[in-house]
């Protein structure tokens, strides 16, 4: 402990005064009739029965006593803690039964109930000084460490807006908690004032509500009955208490349906009106069809008994008559739970029945669903009488060396992704010949997965792979696959393989049956509807509010979260709540399940959840993708999942056939869901963005013409396969022999794949051990990129997993370990850091057409550094530490442009800060990008842009995109040769937008890092015109009226344009395009 610690026992004298300055305030004050205005409330006042008047005065010194002590921050409001100094300013007893009569009056306001102890501890990190005191009212602390059984509780009583609200809520309104912590005097009467007010009103409401027969005292003490708390430990030891209280949860066939669970909803005391759109869509019926020739008998039977599948739905009927009609087909439908195995299985049995030599490949975006796939292929082959021998591998990554071998040779149907099919199979060509030769069905699942860069990349290895497969003379493949429903499913299958339009039948019909669904829109209410400037209640404490009461009603739910850090927090809370209800029993039936939990662990939580033993997920999109995780009747998303294509995927993980289901979009204090709550129709009936394949792209082109070379040598004709560019790209960058065969160039020999990443490059891993019980018994809880790692872990941080708090303890970056200990705290860390993008040098000039200005590309330094993170509860900052830590820098490629210096000063005449502008423009820029999910830019954020402390961090007036790191796929350079163009169309969409402040048709971007806090779109509007040179009107530039948005500090300078030594030379590039 550091010597400027006061230590635990001066602590609690500390403690002890705050509490008596309370009790003097009180008993300084003259009892005053009330401080309400009008004469109405007056007389309701006088007219009050006494019972009233005594309990108002218990209700006073609760107050005042909590104003006081929250003012300070440090302490922790148990009830036993509070007692003692209300029962000296009234003179009286407290009892149970009169707080729960106050929580059932203001039930939003007051909080009474038992937490985990926890809950209401700081302390257990020695390492920072300056600690707050939580522990005056907790005992030994120190003792809890490595502690991993469910907590002990206790008994707290606060007044719920203390700490409720903004939380996720409203992000805009965060900026709060850099605000000094502590209250004024002057702000903590305020406080009690308005609490006073509020049980007036409460009185007032209830004596107005209460029918002239009825006693409105005895109403309220019975209403009070269910508000007095009991002990979860009681509960725990008290089997019989346990069952009076719970309802038992009814299994997965039993439940209700989901109309009188929404009923039931909306008749909770906690429910205001959260739901502020409904949509439901009503059952369909199953049309079957069917096939001519029809399946012969052996296939049906084996249909039925693996799967009980006794006739085929119409669009199943439809793709396989087209591919037996010789077509390749695609099939684009929404329910991910559809078994897709049926239409390209059935295919393939009749291929088998005919051909025993044939053979087919599945192709997945991951390991997980080959898995699942391959062991539903099995089952029914099993079934399939003369079929029985057929052998089916996986071939991944995961395969070991000396299977691989008798894979090759042995296999009918093999399991695969793009990756290997890129580095294995294809740089192998001669090992696979009678495999290839024989392919007769290539089915590709989830193609909506393959778009923007990465699509672009399987979209080269196909052309590749049947380039291959022409030249050993197989013309007789056929191509398969299935999507999500996507704008335009036939232009993505061309992209994709390269087939000719005419070849392929697209299937959008869906013959499945479906249950009714509901689709409801969640907004969290105020935390105090009499007074909204408190803000709204935590979107996370709505979603985990939600599960509960779904689980508790039987209903499957998975709760979809964008991040990580959100989806652990969410745990974390869930599990706070169950155990302080005692539900342990439903507990042990939720899991988390995100990237970064070993393959392991995820196997596990995956089997768990189809064979119904989970009742709860809480997921990040790893999740989106179909594994098959059973039937799940409720799906939440918290936050929009920053596509519509995402959204649509994830709402149709609920329902199965003939259940009906539920898709919650619980919306963020973010201005991209504030959007889509002000567009809800947008949400089901816009058509979502075509999905891009840049075939054009000629760094990934070339990457594998280089590869394709090294397969075969590649001559003009192949231009059938590669496009125009094709000629090109070899007479610059690949070799070329005397017979005019063009090879790879020697640089990327021996082996080009190795030298081309289709996923970007991977990332250096840090590995983060667990060493709760020892050093020796360490077990490794995950793995995480060092990209992550950097913002994730570090010492003295809360690191989540599975909603438990673990400490980062000690952290080696040479060796790339981390030791984490379990803990048992209820805070948690934000780390505090910041990025900057800087342009180094510049490689290519181009002029933006029709004006003066340029746009250049070059090498770009991102620069992150953390320099320390705060301790939170709540939203609260309860301490804040410093970290000496190295940056991170590392250098990708990129554009920018330089904002002219006068618009600069027309955007400070009218207040618009600087920073917002060209966050916007550089936002408005990407939305008319078609890749713009590859690319990234600086985002601004509200932390340093509008706080109060002048950031000495100047930013150079510019807007800045780059290719991310490891990515150097040329989405920056397609960018930069169509920087006029773009610019044109985002000026364009925000002068015709016509929304008022900005929306996601103009300036908003659901990729914003930053949550697109820090925006203007009339700055926006001003640098665009400045940079394509249209005459601006300084009159048309309104003046900024946002206060938050006033707040803060100018944080651009001008800067001159980057001149390197090279930049002298580099030729500036004309513009041709029209
Ligand atoms: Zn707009
Ligand atoms: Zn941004």
């Amino acid at each position: 402990m550091s010597s400027g610690d006061p230590g635990p026992s001066s602590r609690k004298v500390i403690a002890k005064r705050t509490l008596q300055n309370a009790e003097e305030v009180v008993k300084a004050k003259k009892p005053r009739a009330t401080k309400s205005k009008g004469k109405e409330k007056e007389q309701s006042y006088g007219q009050w029965p006494q019972y009233f008047h005594s309990l108002f005065k218990v209700y006073k010194a609760l107050n005042t006593v909590l104003a006081f002590v929250t003012s300070r921050k440090q302490l922790a409001t148990t009830f036993p803690s509070i007692r003692s100094s209300v029962e000296n300013i009234t003179r009286q007893p407290l009892d149970m039964s009169q707080v729960a009569e106050l929580k059932a009056l203001l039930p939003e306001i007051i909080t009474f109930a038992y937490v985990p102890r926890n809950q209401i501890q700081v302390n257990l990190s020695t390492k920072s000084s300056n600690e707050p005191d939580f522990s005056a009212f907790s005992v030994s602390n120190q003792s809890n460490l490595g502690l991993t059984k469910e907590p002990e509780h206790v008994l707290l009583l606060e007044f719920a807006e203390s700490w409720k609200g903004t939380a996720g809520g409203t992000r805009a309104s965060q900026n709060e908690y850099l605000l000094p912590a502590t209250r004024t005097p002057a702000a903590t009467k305020k406080l009690v004032e308005k609490r006073n007010e509020r049980y007036i009103k409460a009185i007032d409401e209830l004596l107005a509500a209460t029918p002239s027969t009825e006693d409105p005292v005895s109403l309220l003490q019975a209403a009070a009955r269910e508000h007095i708390p009991l002990d979860p430990a009681y509960i725990k030891s008290n089997p019989s208490v346990d069952e009076t209280m719970h309802m038992s949860i009814p299994n997965s066939e039993d439940r209700a349906p989901v109309h009188n669970i929404l009923d039931d909803l909306q008749e909770q005391d906690w429910y205001k009106d959260q739901i502020v759109e409904r949509r439901t869509v009503e059952a369909r019926e199953g049309q079957t069809g069917s096939l001519n020739p029809p399946l012969s008998a052996t296939i049906r039977k084996a249909l039925q008994s693996s799967r009980n599948i006794v006739s085929l739905y119409s669009h199943q009927a439809a793709a396989i008559s087209a591919l037996d009609s010789g077509k390749d087909t695609t099939r684009a439908l929404v329910n991910t739970n559809d078994p897709i195995t049926v239409n390209s299985k059935i295919p393939l049995l009749r291929v088998l029945e005919h051909d025993a030599r044939a053979t087919a490949i599945f192709v997945y975006p991951t390991k997980a669903l080959a898995q699942d796939q391959k062991i539903a292929l099995e089952n029914i082959l099993k079934t399939c009488p003369g079929l029985e021998h057929i052998q089916v591998f996986t071939y991944d990554g995961d395969t070991p060396t000396e299977q691989r071998a008798g894979i090759r040779t042995g296999a009918s149907v093999i399991f695969t992704n793009f990756d290997m099919i890129h580095a294995a199979i294809l740089p192998h060509e001669e090992l696979w010949r009678s495999f290839l030769k024989n392919l007769r069905l290539f089915v590709a699942d989830e193609l909506h997965y393959y778009s923007g860069t990465f699509g672009s990349h399987v979209a080269q290895i196909m052309r590749r792979f049947r380039r291959v497969c022409a030249a050993i003379g197989n013309h007789s493949t056929r191509f398969v696959s299935c999507s999500a429903t996507i704008a335009n499913p036939l232009a993505h299958m061309v992209n994709i393989f390269g087939l000719d339009p005419s070849q392929i039948q697209v299937v959008t019909e869906d013959g499945a049956p479906t249950g009714m669904k509901e689709y409801l829109i969640w907004r969290s209410p105020y935390v105090d509807e009499h007074d909204p400037a408190l803000g709204r209640q935590s979107s996370i404490g709505e979603a985990v509010d939600l599960m509960r009461f779904f689980m508790k009603r039987g209903i499957r739910v998975i709760l979809f979260c964008k991040i990580r850090k959100v989806c652990e927090l969410a745990m974390k809370t869930l599990r706070t709540e169950l155990s302080s209800e005692g539900r342990h029993d439903i507990l042990e039936r939720v899991q988390a399940y995100r990237g970064g939990y070993s393959a392991e662990e995820r196997r596990r939580i995956e089997h768990d959840a189809f064979t119904g033993h989970l009742l709860g997920i809480i997921a990040t999109n790893a999740l989106e993708l179909g594994v098959d995780i059973g039937a799940l009747d409720a799906v939440l998303m918290l936050g929009f999942p920053v596509t519509l294509a995402s959204f649509r995927q994830q709402a149709g993980r609920a329902g199965r056939r003939k259940r009906d289901s539920l898709a919650i979009f619980i919306a963020e204090g973010l201005p991209i869901d504030q959007y889509y709550l002000n567009n809800p129709s947008e949400l089901f009936d816009k058509i979502t963005d075509n999905l891009i394949v840049d075939l054009d792209n000629e760094i990934i082109l070339e990457a594998h013409l280089q590869c394709a070379a090294y397969e075969m040598p590649v001559c003009f004709e192949d231009e059938i396969y590669f496009g125009p560019l094709l000629k090109k790209i070899c007479r610059l960058k690949l070799h070329q022999d005397a017979d005019g065969w063009y090879h790879t160039h020697n640089k990327y020999l021996p082996s080009p794949s190795k030298h081309v990443s289709i996923r970007g490059i991977q990332e250096d891993k840090y590995v983060l051990v667990d060493v709760t019980k020892s050093v020796v018994s360490a077990k490794i809880l995950e793995e995480i990129e060092i990209s992550r790692a950097i913002f994730e872990v570090y010492e003295g941080g809360v690191f989540i997993h599975q909603g438990r708090p673990y400490i980062v303890q000690e952290l080696h970056h040479d060796s790339k370990l981390v030791k984490l200990v379990q803990v048992d705290v209820n805070w948690i860390t934000k780390q505090r850091d910041f990025t900057d993008v800087n342009a180094l040098q510049t490689y290519r000039i181009r002029e933006i057409k029709a004006t003066p200005h340029r746009a250049y590309y070059g090498r770009v330094e991102i620069f992150c550094q953390v320099f320390g993170f705060y301790k939170m509860r709540h939203n609260v900052i309860l301490d804040v530490v410093d970290v000496e830590s190295s940056p991170w820098i590392h250098e990708t490629v990129g554009l920018w442009i330089d904002v002219p210096d006068f618009v600069l000063q027309l955007l400070r005449d009218k207040c618009i800060k600087p920073a917002a502008a060209i966050h916007s423009a550089e936002h408005a820029f990407l939305n008319r990008f078609t890749l713009a999910s590859d690319i990234r830019t600086e985002c601004k954020a509200e932390e340093k842009e509008y706080l109060k402390k002048e950031s000495r961090r100047k930013r150079p007036a510019r807007l800045i995109m780059y290719d991310p790191v490891g990515h150097g796929s040329g989405v920056a350079a397609k960018a930069f040769e169509h920087t006029s163009n773009i610019l044109h169309k985002a000026w364009e969409a925000v002068d015709n937008c016509e929304c008022e402040r900005g929306c996601a048709k103009c300036i908003l971007s659901p990729l914003c890092k930053e949550g697109n806090v820090v925006s203007s779109k009339a700055g926006a509007l001003a640098i665009l015109k400045a940079i394509l040179d249209i005459k601006i009107d300084p009159d048309s530039i309104p003046y900024e009226t946002d206060e938050r948005a006033l707040r803060g500090h100018d944080s651009i300078v001008t800067v001159s344009p980057l001149h390197t030594q090279s930049t002298q030379n580099v030729l500036i590039e004309r513009d041709r395009s029209t």
